[in-house]
């Protein structure tokens, strides 16, 4: 308000309070306006009431021209109404003003919590979403897992999870670039969610994805889903300008929730992945809990593997390679064996084949190398020559060479006394080291031989090049020639059998025949011009004495004590 409104408004009141004075007859409350237009006015201070009270009272009646003692009544009682409607209205004033505040801090209020809620929604989303396809992530996906397992009264329910995986994913990353890759991981993140619509579609990570399936009915509901899954990843997507097409595996697990544990589900899941790419691919893979368990088992039986050879719980048999010429032996096969704490013997099947998957094969077969080239040694001489089993990552494995030497010069084992067995695949290999290993232990005069001739690749002009002086024809061959002679096909077998010997013999290697079960065998063998024979018929595996025993040359040596126990 300006100076001159001021003015002209206390003018107006002035005149009011002026015009009551005289006016007939007396209205007091024309005092209660005069208050209240006084605070609407802002003139809303002690001061301004003081000042009010005093204008009125010394000047109004003097500028008036009045004569005091005549309205002194009637001005006692304007001055009340004055004061009390200007009290009030400050009264009202300052309520509303509080009013006004109280709305004010609880609109802040509101919206600081929103903008809180806000903020919570959007962090609590990054934290349970992947930011590249923004699916659900693995925590929001194992939130929603639990929750489906844990329901209260969930009683009968079943659940499935599928487990999906793309094929080759490394290769559109390796050769198209990162970007690609990413650029396909979010076309299949909208193509699933799309074709998969109410079930939770969640990234793992890198190309894994994983679908919840809740209140199955049985496997049958989530093959579905699994197959929807597959045809949406299948479809060709144009990304990046690249048209590309995927496919994709997926393990599907389906069970009851009672008794389900979120951590084993998922396990079971991935592993059954595993079974769907091992099988080529593009396809699914139902949970087998049989199969699982061997795996657990298999699994468990190879990482224990260390600790029982630092027990010393493996041994080795022994199985006679016999000349089938004079009966001499020739050789023996040391073949590894596992006691087992709980399990009791294990054969080699059990677990050669895991330790050559983790590699634990390099130490269990240099545990065996050494230990049979120190029995072998102590068997004295003449006595047979011990064969060995080698791993193909043995073989391929820099140091086999100073591993032997170290292994002869330690024992004192002639070099002709040992043998090393490679299968036909270890030589298949382009590397050249091997070959080289190979030939250098060759020329300190140890015996190679190739194991299980004719199961692998079968090429005896390539065995001209390498520094072999043995075959072991493979079991399968020699089982044919247990039929009556006069069997077509086991003619046939012969006659196969007959032609590999005199091509061995033009490459100046000898041939051992392996599984050799019956005395028909042997002879049919010894007919055609095989060199040695090893089977049941000759000698089973076992300690070394039962083996040397047989030979009478050495049966002297064996009962003299000289021969080691062989386990
Ligand atoms: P392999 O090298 O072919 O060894 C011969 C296998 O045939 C042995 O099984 C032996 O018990 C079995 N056998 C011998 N005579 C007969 C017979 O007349 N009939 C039949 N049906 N079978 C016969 P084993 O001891 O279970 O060994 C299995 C395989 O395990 C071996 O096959 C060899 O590949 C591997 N292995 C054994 N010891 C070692 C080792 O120290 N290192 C490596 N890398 N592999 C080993
Ligand atoms: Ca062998
Ligand atoms: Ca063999």
């Amino acid at each position: 308000m300006t100076q001159a409104q001021l003015e002209a408004l206390l003018h107006r009141l002035t005149g009011r309070l002026a015009g009551a004075l005289r006016a007939e007859p007396f209205d007091p409350r024309v005092g209660h306006q005069v208050g209240a237009e006084l605070v609407a006015a802002h003139i809303a201070s002690a001061e301004g009431l003081g000042r009010t009270v005093e204008v009125i009272q010394l000047r109004l009646v003097r500028d008036l021209g009045l004569v005091a003692d005549d309205v002194e009544d009637r001005m006692a009682r304007l001055l009340a109404t004055v004061t009390t409607g200007y009290a009030r209205a400050l009264r009202d004033r300052t309520l509303d003003e509080q009013e006004s505040i109280r709305r004010a801090a609880m609109t802040a209020r509101a919206q600081a919590e929103r903008a809180l809620r806000d903020s919570e929604a959007r962090f609590r989303h990054q934290a349970t979403h992947d930011p590249l396809t923004d699916l659900p992530n693995r925590t929001l996906f194992t939130e929603r897992l639990t929750a489906a397992i844990d329901r209260p009264g969930r009683g009968a329910d079943r659940i499935g999870v599928c487990f999906l995986d793309l094929d080759r994913f490394k290769v559109v990353n390796d050769s198209l670039g990162h970007q690609v890759g990413d650029a396909l991981l979010v076309s299949v993140a909208a193509r699933l969610r799309r074709a998969l619509g109410d079930h939770l579609v969640a990234r793992l990570g890198g190309d894994e994805f994983v679908v919840l399936v809740e209140r199955t009915t049985g496997t049958h509901d989530v093959v579905r889903v699994a197959e929807a899954a597959l045809a949406a990843v299948g479809e060709p997507a144009l990304v990046d300008g690249h048209e590309l097409t995927v496919s994709a595996s997926v393990g599907i697990v389906e069970r009851p929730v009672v008794g389900a544990s979120p951590v084993e589900l998922m396990r079971a899941a991935d592993s059954t992945l595993h079974w769907a790419k091992a099988a080529g691919g593009a396809r699914w893979s139902i949970f087998d809990p049989d199969r699982h368990r061997d795996e657990l088992d298999r699994y468990a039986l190879s990482a224990a593997i260390p600790a029982a050879i630092d027990r010393g719980e493996f041994y080795l048999d022994y199985q006679p390679l016999t000349s089938l010429r004079d009966g001499a032996l020739l050789g023996v096969e040391a073949l590894v064996r596992w006691r087992h704490p709980e399990l009791g013997v294990l054969r080699p099947d059990r677990f050669i084949g895991l330790a050559e998957e983790t590699g634990l094969i390099v130490r269990l077969g240099g545990w065996v190398l050494a230990e049979a080239c120190r029995e072998a040694e102590s068997w004295g001489a003449p006595a047979p020559f011990v064969s060995v089993n080698l791993a193909v990552r043995q073989v391929h494995r820099p140091g086999l060479v100073q591993e032997v030497g170290g292994l002869l010069r330690q024992t004192g084992l002639p070099p002709e006394r040992l043998q090393l067995e490679i299968t036909e695949s270890t030589m298949m290999s382009t590397a050249e080291e091997p070959v080289r290993a190979l030939r250098v232990l060759a020329d300190l005069g140890v015996r190679i031989a190739i194991d299980d001739f004719g199961t692998g690749y079968c090429n005896l002009a390539y065995l001209r090049d390498l520094p072999v002086t043995e075959l072991k024809v493979a079991g399968e061959f020699v089982a044919g020639l247990r039929a009556p002679v006069t069997d077509p096909t086991s003619r046939t077998d012969e006659r196969i059998l007959a032609s590999l010997v005199s091509l061995a013999h033009a490459l100046d290697l000898t041939v051992t025949a392996e599984g050799v079960e019956t005395e028909g065998q042997a002879d049919r063998l010894r007919a055609i011009g095989c060199d040695a024979g090893q089977g049941w018929y000759f000698g089973r595996p076992g300690p070394a004495a039962g083996c040397l025993d047989r030979s009478p040359a050495l049966s002297t040596l064996a009962g003299a004590g000289a021969v080691g126990s062989g386990g």
